[in-house]
């Protein structure tokens, strides 16, 4: 099928148009027209591109992709080898950042309060990538820990004082969003989980006596783009759709 068509339904569903974001979202390297198999998986890099190849994938899709602001926009050393590797054989590459975190049917943040079974969890009104809500039943900081654990296969790396306090409200945000720790415990969170951590990050919990929970970038974000792969193989039965999970331990 016209990899135009797969770009177009994608970027309508993910609503690309509503939201400003770091990076470019929908098709940012042009390959072959025509697709047959996708892979999708969390970061653009070479084995990924590799994988795709190795499959005959020609349209790679991810949440994290290239052209970040900020960044050089000179194509050399790993940026050159990647986009070369990608043009050479033909590949598209489409990545999703931000819409792929707040969507509300796969996103990212939708889908991780729903694996921790949160009930009423919302983006905060300010903070689209924020969310809040409440624990299944209330339980302490080590609970808590446990229930993350069992759930992304993974242990977070904790920050609290107190492992035997009660939580009941609590907010998160995937992927790098340690720093909203203190907004997190403005808006009523006695606990905050993101992905990553920083030195600082430990002090503010510390000072803001609000345990963090630092689960994984990655871990925290294989959901959405998952989801994206499924979604996409309901729309398109015809496309061999797939995802590969290539581990960070970041
Ligand atoms: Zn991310």
């Amino acid at each position: 099928m016209k990899t135009a068509v797969i770009e177009k339904t994608l970027n309508e569903f993910l609503d690309i148009k509503k939201i400003k974001d770091y990076a470019p979202n929908g098709l940012q390297v042009e390959g072959c027209k025509d697709t047959t198999k996708v892979l999708c998986g969390v970061t653009a890099s070479l084995e990924l591109i590799d994988k795709a190849i190795e499959i005959g994938a020609q349209t790679i899709i991810v949440h994290h992709g290239y052209f970040w602001k900020n960044e050089s926009p000179c194509i050399t050393g790993i940026k050159k080898k990647r986009l070369s590797r990608l043009l050479t054989k033909n590949i598209n590459l489409l990545a999703y950042h931000l819409p792929l975190d707040i969507n509300p049917v796969i996103g990212n943040n939708y889908l991780f309060g729903k694996l921790l079974g949160i009930q009423d969890g919302r983006p905060l009104e300010d903070y689209p990538c924020l969310n809040i809500g409440t624990l299944p039943k209330p339980m302490t900081v080590s609970e808590l820990a446990n229930l993350i654990s069992t759930n992304l296969n993974r242990p977070p790396l904790s920050i609290f004082l107190d492992s035997d306090k009660i939580l009941s409200t609590v907010a998160w945000s995937t992927g790098a969003a340690q720093d909203y720790l203190e907004t997190a415990y403005e808006a009523g969170a006695q606990a905050y989980i993101s992905g990553e951590i920083s030195e600082r990050t430990v002090l503010e919990s510390r000072e803001l006596d609000t345990p963090y929970f630092s689960v994984g970038h990655h871990a925290s974000e294989t959901l959405g783009i998952r989801a994206l792969s499924e979604w996409l193989k309901q729309q398109f039965p015809e496309l061999e759709v797939s995802f590969v999970n290539i581990d960070n331990p970041v």
